[in-house]
């Protein structure tokens, strides 16, 4: 059986980055690989460069911008993990960037929010 799709779902434009509904048209923006639109917050909270890297990191690992709970993150563990990955030799330094980004982002963390983070931490030295 074959409906007409309904129309409020068939116009239904989400944000590649943070899947808001964007109901604005004016407020499109089409990354340069086009592979998706971004909503008006996420243009003005993030550079162009950062969109590239975010619209391409969900379309090849899913999720999305804020996806999980920021309180659940943890500088610490994110670090541990990423040198125990490296040091059992599981990963490229690479693949670990890739995977460590990808979890900021679903947490919500706006890359220069986590860059400024990460200086404060290196300024308190590593364990
Ligand atoms: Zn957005």
């Amino acid at each position: 059986m074959i409906n007409t799709p309904d129309s409020k779902i068939s116009n239904q434009i989400k944000c590649s980055i943070c899947r808001a509904d964007i109901k604005d048209r004016h407020t499109l923006y089409q990354s340069s690989l086009k592979l998706g639109v971004i909503c008006k917050i996420c243009q003005e909270q993030f550079s162009e460069d950062d969109i590239e890297m975010i619209v391409n990191m969900f379309f090849a690992f899913g999720g999305y911008f804020g996806q999980f709970d920021k309180s659940e993150f943890s500088i610490d563990e994110l670090i541990v993990e990423f040198a125990e990955q490296l040091d059992a030799g599981n990963s490229t330094f690479h693949l670990q960037n890739v995977k460590m980004w990808h979890k900021i982002l679903t947490h919500g963390i706006a890359p220069k929010e986590f860059l400024k983070e990460l200086s404060m931490y290196v300024d308190q030295g590593f364990p």
